[in-house]
């Protein structure tokens, strides 16, 4: 019987700016292959690019994965400090004949590419030190470039898009370390997967030449390969590759739109990758069923539909006290303060009613807006339209009537049902002022829903004060 390798996945994100939505879903694959397996999920910061790379976008990456609820193992890896292990990787190079010193001048390389052009040849540098005999080396600067094969072709090997093959002749021998000791991002990336065990590689399909370049690494050093599954990007709504004009492209963009992180979770999962027909689902179906043979081979596309309708599901099915967070970390996002406790404690009995019907959270606060509010209610010009002298006076006699009820649905219906038909007005008439009143608007959730929310002290209250 063959050991399973355990199974180790990373993200690898280059620290220029925010979580993009793509980067979120490449980590969420990433994280449910690992988790669904008992894993390690890792995180490495690219940061090798010194004059793009900020601590700012390194923070508001963490933190958009935090906010997605994607927990890696250990400390993020910082690629840039891993330097000198780079560099000691292309010295065994050298040594082991699989690298070699080029010392060709830029100058020297463009002519090169300028003469093959002239000449209709191909234009990737072909070094005049790859077989140059040391006691020919001048005292100059040199680069480290890969010794890599001329003849034949590399294969990638991959999940999702199947073999993948590069002539050799296509390739050229990269740098792997530059003249002044610091290692190029291709190679840094191989030693740091190696190094961090990495067993399988996914991230978007924007990689896939750079893993035939990766394997020639792997290769010369003798490296085991690790899984690679190059996910096609995601397009936007026009089927176009996501960019800025699409507008919303960072996680934080979402998370200010008011999805849940549950439902983002769904929602990412399913752009690019399937599970028969489930469309709905939580973490631990996402843990269980998420496999690289599920992953599709063309782009999905964003579809804020979609998106909405997931939404709902998971914000209709969120235990009340989970729901109340949620509520508190939206506002946190788009910058209000928490709820207080007595704000929490008049929106935990609407929440059943309410979060059936919000597919968002800030949906479901504009809805809630009633249990948020103190007294005295002030209505709203819409809604103190409803409130005229006839209907005033109904609602004095319901405040009567619904001192002595038990406050259930049947017998505060049943009423205001008996108060409407005294003056020969259905319930939807007594309704419109009625949410005058309760919430001084005129788009709410039922009035009997608000009044049992509420309770009657509350209810009794906000009439009262309205009605004198
Ligand atoms: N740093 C690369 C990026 O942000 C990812 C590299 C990789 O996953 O190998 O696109």
């Amino acid at each position: 019987m063959t050991q399973e390798l355990p199974v180790v996945t990373r993200f690898a994100p280059s620290p220029t700016g925010y979580l993009h939505i793509g980067g979120a879903r490449t980590a969420l694959f990433n994280w449910l292959y690992a988790r669904g397996r008992g894993g390690k999920f890792l995180l490495r910061i690219e940061d090798t690019d010194r004059a793009r790379s900020t601590p700012e976008a390194t923070e508001a990456i963490l933190k958009g994965l935090t906010w997605l609820g994607l927990d890696w193992d250990g400390e993020p890896v910082s690629q840039f400090e891993r330097k000198d292990r780079h560099a000691e990787v292309a010295r065994e190079m050298l040594a082991n004949g699989t690298a070699y010193k080029c010392f060709s001048t830029q100058d020297e390389i463009e002519a090169f590419r300028e003469a093959a052009k002239a000449e209709g040849r191909s234009t990737l540098f072909l070094s005049p030190w790859r077989d140059a005999d040391p006691s020919t080396y001048p005292d100059a600067p040199f680069v480290l470039r890969l010794r890599a094969p001329r003849e034949g072709q590399t294969v990638v090997r991959d999940a999702v898009q199947g073999d993948v093959t590069f002539g050799n002749d296509q390739l050229d021998d990269m740098v792997l370390l530059r003249s002044d000791g610091t290692p190029t991002y291709m190679h840094a990336v191989v030693v740091d997967d190696h190094d961090m065990g990495v067993t399988h590689i996914i991230r978007g399909d924007d990689h896939l030449t750079n893993a035939a370049r990766q394997i020639q690494i792997y290769e010369a050093m003798g490296w085991a390969i690790p899984v690679f599954a190059h996910i096609p990007l995601i397009h936007g709504t026009d089927g176009k590759k996501l960019s800025k004009r699409h507008g919303a492209v960072g996680l934080h963009d979402y998370a200010a739109m008011g999805y849940p992180a549950s439902a983002m979770r769904n929602y990412l999962a399913r752009l690019g990758w399937s599970h028969g027909d489930d469309e709905l689902f939580d973490d631990a179906q996402a843990l269980e069923w998420f496999d690289l043979g599920g992953i599709g081979k063309a782009p999905a596309r964003l579809d804020f539909k979609k998106l909405e309708h997931v939404s709902g599901f998971h914000i209709g099915r969120m235990e009340n006290g989970a729901l109340l967070a949620e509520l508190d970390a939206f506002r946190a996002e788009i910058g209000e303060p928490a709820l207080t406790e007595v704000q929490k404690a008049r929106i935990e009995p609407a929440l059943d009613a309410l979060k059936s019907k919000a597919k968002t959270l800030p949906a479901l606060l504009d809805q809630a807006h009633y249990a948020l509010i103190e007294r005295p209610i002030v209505a709203d010009e819409k809604a103190a339209a409803a409130l005229d002298t006839v209907s005033r006076g109904i609602l004095r006699e319901l405040t009567a009537a619904l001192q002595n009820v038990t406050w259930s649905r049947d017998d505060l219906e049943a009423s205001a049902k008996a108060v409407g038909e005294t003056h020969g007005l259905g319930l939807g008439k007594i309704a419109a002022p009625l949410r005058a009143v309760l919430a001084g608007r005129s788009s709410t959730p039922s009035v009997f829903d608000m009044m049992l929310a509420l309770g009657r002290d509350e209810t009794l209250a906000r009439m009262q004060d309205q009605l004198g």
